[in-house]
């Protein structure tokens, strides 16, 4: 990777254009601090505007414009009134996802200080923060999402859908793997993997007999395996006994949104889609989307963005400016700090009010 790491900055729709712009703040920030050289290209497809304009979501040409780049900083795609979902993203960030290989969703699910989490102790007290601090690992390429399948005496009587859920070895490994990988390098080094295997009787005795082989390269991480079912349950009532969750593409897509959900507002939450091989661009977006209820407000609550920033430094190399990023913002969030809030947080500030403050924080740090 060259000195100076290039970034595709695509902003997208929505409330994605305004928290973009505070997201390249902290991130300039941080570079200038620590002496990291980044190059920022914006590109404006991948958004409901270029569609209008272009009757598609991307050029021809987009996997040579991006293709190249160390990595992709995502806003939000989608506008529903203008453009159907399945058209703008299937016809975006799926395509990056697949053509990237970015096999690995990552969602780190914390609470943080200053926010409370809907979730509470048995007692009905509130979680403090820290009691929750989990990383959600999804298999993001193969699964239950496989599109194979079909129909057969369609609109009769004898209807019969059949839809395939498809796991390779290479498949199943390679995101095990970057888990016990990410379960290692944290302090609790604790691995839960979520199953199913008393009810989908092929595919997740295999997805448990691959996790046990690979359990025994790692005897420093201790692992554990639930039912989807009761997993989703415990994620709830003591979401503090978790570290890293790996699941299939579809256990982890519902606990990539539970995991954030239980941690308060989804302005913070972040999220990555990775191609850990580094042989093409992985791509960091904020967990909620383009929020066309507050979109032009000048509202909302930058954070999400600013935290994947700091997640796309880490994956770059640079864990000290991922540090100084996350202390910006938990002192921006704790109780009794005076920067400023968004309505979300209970607040009055607006978007670049609080990006200025963590910007401000990360310089001072
Ligand atoms: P998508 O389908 O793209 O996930 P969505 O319609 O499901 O989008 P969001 O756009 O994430 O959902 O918005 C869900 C709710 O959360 C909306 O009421 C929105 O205003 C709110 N919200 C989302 N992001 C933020 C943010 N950064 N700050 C404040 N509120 C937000
Ligand atoms: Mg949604």
């Amino acid at each position: 990777m060259s000195s100076v790491h290039r970034i595709a900055v695509i902003a997208g729709d929505g409330i994605g254009t305004e928290v973009m712009p505070e997201g390249l703040r902290v991130l300039e920030a941080a570079a200038t601090k620590f002496g990291i050289g980044l190059q920022f290209d914006h590109f404006d497809f991948s958004s409901c505007d270029y569609y209008e304009r272009h009757g598609k979501m991307l050029p021809d040409d987009w996997k040579e414009q991006i293709g190249g780049h160390d990595a992709i900083y995502f806003g939000a795609v989608g506008w529903p009134d203008k453009v159907p979902d399945h058209i703008s993203l299937w016809g975006s960030l799926l395509m990056f996802r697949r053509e990237f290989d970015q096999y690995v969703n990552v969602r780190p699910a914390r609470l943080m200080p200053g926010v409370r989490a809907p979730v509470v102790r048995r007692d009905g007290s509130p979680r403090e923060p820290g009691e929750i601090d989990m990383v959600i690992v999804r298999e993001n390429t193969e699964g239950e999402y496989s599109s194979i399948g079909g129909r057969m005496y369609a609109g009769t009587e004898r209807e019969i859908v059949v839809q395939e859920t498809v796991m390779s070895r290479v498949g199943v490994d390679r995101v095990l793997r970057y888990a016990f990988e990410v379960a290692r390098s944290r302090p609790k080094k604790h691995l839960t993997s979520a199953t199913k295997s008393n009810g989908i009787a092929i595919t997740m005795p295999y997805w448990d007999e691959r996790v046990e082989a690979m359990a025994k390269e790692y005897p420093d991480v201790k692992v554990d395996k639930f039912h989807i079912d009761i997993l989703t349950a415990h994620f709830v009532q003591r979401p503090d006994f978790f570290d890293v969750v790996v699941g299939s593409n579809l256990f982890g897509d519902i606990l990539s949104d539970l995991g954030p959900a239980c941690t308060g507002t989804i302005g913070i939450a972040p999220s990555a889609n990775l191609n850990p091989t580094r042989q093409h661009p992985s791509l960091f977006e904020p967990v909620h989307g383009s929020a066309p209820d507050i979109a032009g407000q000048g509202i909302a609550n930058p954070i999400g963005q600013i935290w994947c920033g700091a997640m796309m430094l880490d994956f770059l190399g640079h864990r000290e400016a991922h540090d100084a990023i996350m202390r910006a913002i938990e002192a921006c969030l704790a109780p009794g700090s005076d920067a400023p809030r968004t309505r979300d947080l209970g607040g009055q500030a607006s978007t670049s009010d609080l990006g200025k403050a963590i910007a401000a924080s990360v310089q001072a740090g």
